[in-house]
């Protein structure tokens, strides 16, 4: 299918316009919220492989609350359950609980020594109001910890990822989920800008997105991080061992007491304490879901526009739909393919990509081809108005030769009417051969293919001939034709259209005028204009039938009786010719009292429309 290469350039820029414009769009905060309304049903649609936890809550819940003096006494609930968890050995332990204020000196010194029993303690840590230092834990339980990590989650509503670095301006914390996996693992943080090394474990999470990380919650129909509260470690100690080589996670879980509660994609409300053992879980199984870097989200866009341009360049119809459809729902399933994967490609980018490029796509390429029958059905029109034109004019002059011929052919004239006959012959063979030029010309006139030829000329010149061709015509009616003073103002334009133009108009006052009437040609200089007029005696028109001679084919009910009437296509032929000379056509007629045709033509100026459409 080849097409213009302009309308190719105009394709191509709208869909590259259309591609930026999606991506664009991918980047308000609408896109973002779409984004992650995608990745919360996407979460819940595919279901993790199951996986052996390997961390436990200590949990302060609200019996443990009622029973052990409530908020005021937290460090001592919380020294009671460690103390019984020391003899399980769990592998490390993350407090969730900012030991910062002074305390009560009983309960601090039972909370210090409980520290002591347990390994691999991590403390806790809150940016201050302001952000710009640390609310740490007192000095005598952070001597007793092996690392101290921060407690922010990101600020939205449902908890889909957690920062792993936070910093002020001097001092940077690793995420307390990151340091608990750090202690039990006994190993160090190795950096690169994309992620973090820690023992074997590989975390991608980017410096220039804050380190978070997406956390991968237990799914539904699994069994959940195991529970114990401390409540339940006193009713019965031996639950304890079920911390033996467990990280443990110890803080406040009662509804009344932790400020911390937020949504998990699986619509699950949890507090901060399930929240940093979720993220200890993604680390410690290595099941993490990876953002699409940049040139994969891009690339997978660039793919849709492309297959969307590819799909109406060079099918139509419904198989050009058919694709379409198959491209919508690549288009809508790649981001949940990817998220089988552990890839986050975005959702409104990719979606909005692929619908905005088939939309404008196949919108361009349907009015292309509207355009193109528009185009072969103004054509058709042409070809049949030409054909209408030739019947119409031509007609006339091959009857004559035709009619002469056969004279010559079947009689034995004598000399000097075989020669008058052979005259007229060669006459409207001419005739016939500047008709079919003419013709052509205002074809290729109407189709923008030629430009108007710049000849001089009088208007005294073109009306003689005029006058001099339908002087026969006239005299058969024995209607008198009278040239008036005309102006001598030169004239610029084609000649030979010009005088068909004057000589259309000079046959229709004849044919529309009874016998013995006058036909009166006259003229003015107006300013810069030529006025050119032939008036009649005439049939005359109403002032509707004169709005509408100059449409193709019209016909006035009164000429048609008069038997004169051709096919209604001179006149309308009479004004391209005069509008591609930069005039106009003006007619005063009344019923039964003639008209009065006037040309108005710029007189020595360059043709102002010359060559255009
Ligand atoms: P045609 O004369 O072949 O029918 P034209 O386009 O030249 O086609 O004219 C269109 C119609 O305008 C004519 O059919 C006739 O009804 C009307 N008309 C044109 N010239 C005159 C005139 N001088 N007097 C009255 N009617 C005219």
């Amino acid at each position: 299918m080849r097409r213009p290469s302009r309308h190719n350039a105009v394709y191509i820029g709208l869909l590259a316009g259309s591609f930026l414009a999606a991506l664009v769009a991918g980047w308000t905060s609408l896109a973002v919220e779409i984004d992650n309304a995608a990745y919360d049903v996407m979460y819940r649609l595919y279901r993790p492989p199951h996986w052996q936890t390997q961390s436990i809550l200590l949990a302060i819940d609200e019996g443990t609350l009622k029973e052990s003096g409530g908020v005021s006494a937290l460090r001592r609930t919380l020294a009671e359950g460690l103390e019984r968890v020391a003899s399980a050995r769990p592998r490390a332990v993350a407090i969730d609980m900012i030991l910062s204020d002074p305390g009560d000196p009983a309960d601090n010194a039972r909370l210090e020594k409980a520290l002591a029993a347990v390994p691999n303690v991590v403390l806790s840590c809150d940016l201050l109001p302001g952000g710009e230092a640390w609310d740490d834990p007192l000095p005598r339980f952070r001597q007793r910890a092996a690392a101290v990590g921060h407690v922010h989650a990101n600020p939205d509503v449902v908890s889909r990822a957690v920062p792993l670095e936070k910093a002020t301006a001097r001092d940077r914390r690793w995420a307390l989920a990151l340091e608990a996996y750090r202690a039990a693992r006994k190993a160090e943080v190795l950096e690169s800008p994309r992620d973090l090394l820690v023992g074997d474990r590989l975390i991608p999470a980017a410096r220039s997105d804050a380190r978070a990380m997406l956390v991968r919650y237990v799914p539904p129909g699994m069994a959940p991080i195991p529970h114990v509260s401390v409540k339940e470690l006193k009713q019965q100690p031996a639950l304890a061992a079920r911390f033996t080589g467990k990280t443990v996670f110890a803080g406040v879980t009662a509804q009344t007491a932790a400020r911390d509660r937020m949504m998990t994609p699986y619509q699950r409300s949890a507090v901060g304490l399930e929240i940093h053992a979720s993220a200890f879980e993604t680390i410690a199984q290595g099941m993490f879901l990876r953002p699409a870097p940049e040139w994969l989200a891009l690339s997978v866009c660039l793919l849709l526009a492309a297959g969307a341009g590819l799909t109406f360049f060079f099918l139509a119809g419904w198989p050009a739909y058919l694709v379409a459809g198959c491209i919508l729902g690549a288009a809508h399933l790649a981001p949940y393919w990817a998220f089988t994967r552990n890839v986050v490609l975005p959702y409104s980018p990719t979606v909005s990509t692929a619908w905005l490029c088939l939309v404008v796509a196949g919108g361009y390429q349907y009015l292309a081809v509207r355009r193109r029958l528009g185009r072969s059905e103004a054509e058709r029109v042409r070809y049949q108005q030409a054909m209408h034109f030739v019947t119409h004019e031509m007609r006339t002059p091959l009857t004559a030769i035709q009619g002469s011929s056969e004279l010559m052919g079947r009689y034995n004239l004598p000399e000097d009417k075989r020669k008058q006959i052979a005259a007229l012959i060669n006459s409207e063979s001419k005739r016939l051969a500047r008709m079919i030029e003419i013709f052509l010309s205002v074809e290729r006139l109407g189709a923008g293919q030629m430009e108007l030829k710049q000849e001089r000329f009088t208007a005294p010149e073109l009306v003689a001939s005029c006058v001099e061709r339908m002087r026969t015509l006239a005299d058969r009616k024995q209607i008198r034709v009278v040239v008036e003073a005309l102006p001598e103002a030169s004239l610029t334009g084609d000649r030979e259209l010009m005088e068909y133009a004057v000589y259309n108009l000079l046959t229709n006052a004849v044919k529309y005028s009874p016998a013995q009437t006058t036909v009166t040609v006259s003229g003015k200089r107006e300013s810069d204009r030529v006025c050119l007029s032939v008036k009649d005696e005439g049939i005359g028109m109403d002032q509707a039938e004169v709005k509408k001679i100059f449409q193709k084919f019209y016909r006035t009910r009164r000429a048609e009786q008069s038997g004169e009437a051709g096919t209604g296509i001179g006149l309308s032929i009479v004004e391209q010719i005069v509008s591609e000379h930069g005039g106009t056509v003006e007619v005063a007629s009344s019923p039964g009292r003639g008209s009065c045709f006037t040309v108005a033509l710029p007189a020595q100026a360059p043709v102002a429309a010359a060559g255009q459409n």
